[in-house]
């Protein structure tokens, strides 16, 4: 982001526009929506410019402003068609300490006019930061959609009765009595001003009434990294979330799905060294709930599959927290989908090994002899440093030189690569092409086996293992 979105006060304040036509007075109607003091410097103004000097709305000048006017200017538009003026009058404005926009050059503007959908008070901006206006303009169309005619009544009503709600405790009790009004159907009912008071008194009654209430953890799988890959409930409860506490490796773009307010702890572990102790861990989930918040455990991928969530369950079943568990996608099943391969397959591997080469202790021992020789594909998590450990135990438990490897980096992300290649070799690659990002490691799957389908069936037959 290049331009942070604010909304500025301009309550009597002044700004100036200078140019002719409908761009200047584009400029000029999305001024007048606020009580601004607005003065336009145009030597042909339109009717519209016309109408509105005559209403009193805003003030018209012939020529050009002179840096004595730019004084106290909060807000200066540069609308003129030569931008060799406008470059000077910006200067001239900046000088007198105003922010300037200027017409149709992103560059050289200190802020730009986003579109927006008024339902004032409410208001939404919607910005590209110039890219793709026309893409800006599709998404107000479908917030316009969206968003009820009488919302800004419905918002004013509430801001009035803002005042009452303070017997509320602060915090999450007058948080959940706006929640309850500003309930989906309320917003799309035209319901009268009446209505909607008496709503309000009988809700308040309701909520001074309501016991202190519990909070509770859900605990919700995040997915590989891509947004999309979220299910619907996870969105919903992340929406809903009062606290999110994450790790490492939940993307950005899944944590922006939060509410801004909400209150973010990243508990990020990484790779063999702890950095934040499950103990610590639990105590956040204990505290948060128990101070009456919903709470969401984002994990990465899915929270059943190395992700600790027996400990953090159990420390919150003692405390008599609610919890709930919402399944997500696994990285080796996105990794899979990012290969187009199924990770079983008929007469290839009935079974698959989800795996990690090192547990809290170290590498982490398998019976390497049993898994090689039962012909099941297996799928490494946590892999990466521990390549070679897994490529020697492989290889002494008798697995083909051969054998079809897959590494799998930041699935579903925009970085994501990958590469297929043979025991012998997957090890040296990894740290040859600094490969330092999340890693799936396929053992037994791979392309070479779609061009390869009717003959490589196995595991066993890929590594050629004798039985
Ligand atoms: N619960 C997670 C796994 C947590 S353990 C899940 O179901 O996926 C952390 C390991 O998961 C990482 O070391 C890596 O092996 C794997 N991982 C997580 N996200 C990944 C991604 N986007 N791409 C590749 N591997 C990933």
């Amino acid at each position: 982001m290049d331009f942070l979105p604010i909304f500025v006060a301009t309550k009597d304040r002044k700004v100036v526009v200078v140019g002719d036509g409908q761009m200047a007075d584009a400029k000029c109607r999305g001024v007048l929506k606020t009580a601004a003091s607005v003065t336009v410097y145009t030597d042909s103004p339109s009717d519209e410019a016309l109408a509105w000097a005559e209403q009193g709305r805003i003030a018209l000048r012939c020529g050009l402003p002179i840096a004595s006017d730019f004084e106290f200017v909060t807000l200066f538009y540069a609308a003129h068609e030569s931008d060799a003026v406008n470059d000077e009058l910006a200067l001239l404005a900046r000088d007198a300490g105003a922010i300037v926009n200027v017409l149709d050059r992103t560059d050289a503007c200190d802020f730009i006019t986003p579109a927006i959908v008024d339902r004032d008070p409410v208001v939404v901006a919607i910005g590209t930061e110039g890219s793709a206006p026309v893409l800006a303009r599709q998404i107000k169309a479908d917030v316009e959609a969206m968003l009820p005619a009488d919302l800004g009544r419905l918002a004013r009503l509430a801001n009035s009765f803002r005042a009452k709600v303070r017997a509320l405790p602060e915090g999450l009790a007058r948080r959940n009595f706006w929640k309850d009004f500003f309930s989906p159907t309320r917003l799309s009912s035209g319901t009268s001003d009446k209505t909607l008071r008496l709503d309000l008194e009988t809700l308040l009654a309701r909520h001074m009434g309501a016991e202190h209430e519990m909070g509770s953890v859900a605990f919700v799988g995040a997915g590989p990294g891509d947004p999309d890959l979220l299910t619907l409930k996870a969105r919903r409860l992340l929406h809903e979330a009062e606290v999110v506490i994450h790790d490492r490796l939940v993307s950005r773009g899944v944590l922006e799905l939060a509410r801004r307010e909400a209150k973010f702890i990243d508990v990020g572990k990484k790779g063999f060294g702890e950095q934040v102790t499950q103990a610590v861990i639990n105590e956040h989930l204990v505290r948060e709930s128990q101070a009456g918040s919903k709470v969401v455990r984002l994990k990465g991928g899915d929270p059943s599959v190395f992700g600790r969530l027996d400990e953090e369950l159990s420390a919150l079943a003692d405390a008599g927290i609610a919890c709930s568990v919402v399944p997500g996608i696994t990285s080796a099943a996105a990794g899979a989908a990012s290969l187009k391969q199924s990770l079983t397959r008929r007469d290839r591997n009935s079974s698959i090994t989800l795996m990690t080469a090192h547990d809290a202790k170290g590498y982490a021992e398998h019976d390497w002899r049993q898994l090689v020789r039962s012909g099941q594909a297996l799928a490494i998590y946590m892999g990466r440093k521990s390549a070679s450990f897994l490529q020697a135990r492989l290889l002494m438990a008798g697995a083909d030189n051969d054998l079809v490897i897959t590494c799998v980096e930041n699935i579903s992300r925009p970085e994501e690569r990958r590469f297929t290649s043979t025991l012998t070799q997957f090890a040296q690659r990894l740290d040859d092409d600094n490969w330092n990002g999340p890693l799936i490691i396929f053992v037994g799957i791979g392309k070479e086996q779609v061009s390869h389908a009717a003959n490589a069936t196995s595991l066993k037959e890929l590594s050629h293992v004798s039985y």
